[in-house]
């Protein structure tokens, strides 16, 4: 819940009005699991409370480490899906990468996901429901690494931007002063492109912008990404031009590389010629197999090269180490689990 929304609730339970601010503080200050551990609430006030709400967390059911240090975790969800409500039991995964200096977690926002890139487990798996609010905060506040977070990522299953309103809801309690305070800067959203939402995250939100852009041309990218047929990369890049990235916000692309299909100086160049003009970045990603697709990830020496024609050719761009890819939790990997509940 927003401040506002809780102070619309302890006037409905006739409590004081700075009884909201206290639950925010106890929510997402000290980030305790249950009304009671309130203190500073009146013993009748906790009572009160109790009767209709809860703490909305999920401990996460399962976790696996791998050997770099990577942690996932599973979490339970239900999500309701189709006209009816029915609901859908699933899994979703969130995973905490963590890095020198930094401790970064990897959150989903839906589980599964109705884009159907072809390179993806989590497209594969179909879509089985949007996240709830205490569903996306649960995986921040609910893991043993949660006060130590340096930065969360947009990047886990799910396109943020199909489930918008969320995702929007979630950003203002992790920004706000009475909820995480964190700075904007912290927090990155990945998308492939929905372009109205990407607008208003853009103009509602300060936080950074990582898109998943893969080709170039339209017509391969088509190929792997049914969302190029309703929201061409080209209508994304001259969205993006629009707005200012040269102070605190950034803009990255993704960009998976897949042997002989995406990886030329052709490639390159192109890339080179749409992202011209924009303050930006290419993460190229090494591309973790999965069953039943045709390519295989570029070696090493291809991504160098790939690399250095960008950096050439006036675009900044890094190879992303990859992390985690023994326990199933690096880019692209993340699958889950569901099953119909009637
Ligand atoms: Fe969905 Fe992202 Fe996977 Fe595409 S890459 S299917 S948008 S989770």
């Amino acid at each position: 819940m927003s401040l506002q929304e809780l102070q619309t609730m302890v006037q409905e339970l006739s409590l004081p009005r700075f009884t909201a601010s206290q639950i925010a503080d106890w929510l997402y200050k000290k980030r305790v699991d249950s009304i009671e551990k309130m203190t500073n609430l009146s013993k009748a006030a906790r009572e009160k409370l109790s009767e209709d709400w809860e703490v909305g967390w999920t401990m996460p059911a399962e976790s696996f480490r791998s050997k770099d240090g990577t942690v996932k975790y599973l979490f339970e969800v239900e999500c309701p899906i189709g006209s009816d409500g029915t609901l859908e039991s699933s899994v979703i995964e969130a995973v905490v990468i963590p890095d020198e200096d930094r401790k970064t977690l990897c959150i989903s926002s839906q589980a599964g996901c109705k884009m159907g890139c072809r390179f993806c487990m989590t497209g594969r798996g179909g879509w089985h429901g949007n996240l709830d609010r205490a569903q996306i905060l649960s995986q921040i506040l609910s893991i043993p690494e949660g006060p130590e977070l340096t930065n969360v990522v947009f990047m886990g299953m799910g396109e943020p931007l199909d489930n918008y309103e969320t995702l929007s809801a979630v950003l203002n309690v992790m920004t706000s002063e009475w909820g995480f305070a964190w700075s904007p800067k912290r927090i990155t959203v990945s998308s492939i492109g929905v372009l109205p939402m990407l607008k208003r995250l853009l103009d509602e939100h300060k936080c950074h912008i990582a898109i998943s852009l893969h080709n170039p041309f339209p017509d391969e990218r088509l190929q792997m990404m049914p969302v190029q047929a309703a929201f061409p990369v080209q209508d994304v890049v001259a969205l993006l031009k629009r707005y200012d990235f040269s102070g605190q916000r950034r803009v990255s692309f993704e960009y998976t590389m897949f042997a002989g299909f995406n990886d030329d100086r052709r490639h390159a160049d192109a890339l080179c010629r749409i992202l011209k003009g924009l303050e930006c970045r290419v993460n190229m990603i090494r591309f973790h197999k999965i069953p039943d697709f045709p390519y295989e990830t570029s070696g090493a020496e291809v991504m160098d090269a790939f690399r250095n024609r960008l950096n050439a050719g006036g675009i900044t761009a890094t190879i992303r180490a990859s992390r985690g890819e023994d326990i199933m939790a690096a880019c692209g990997l993340l699958a889950g689990k569901h099953k119909a509940k009637a």
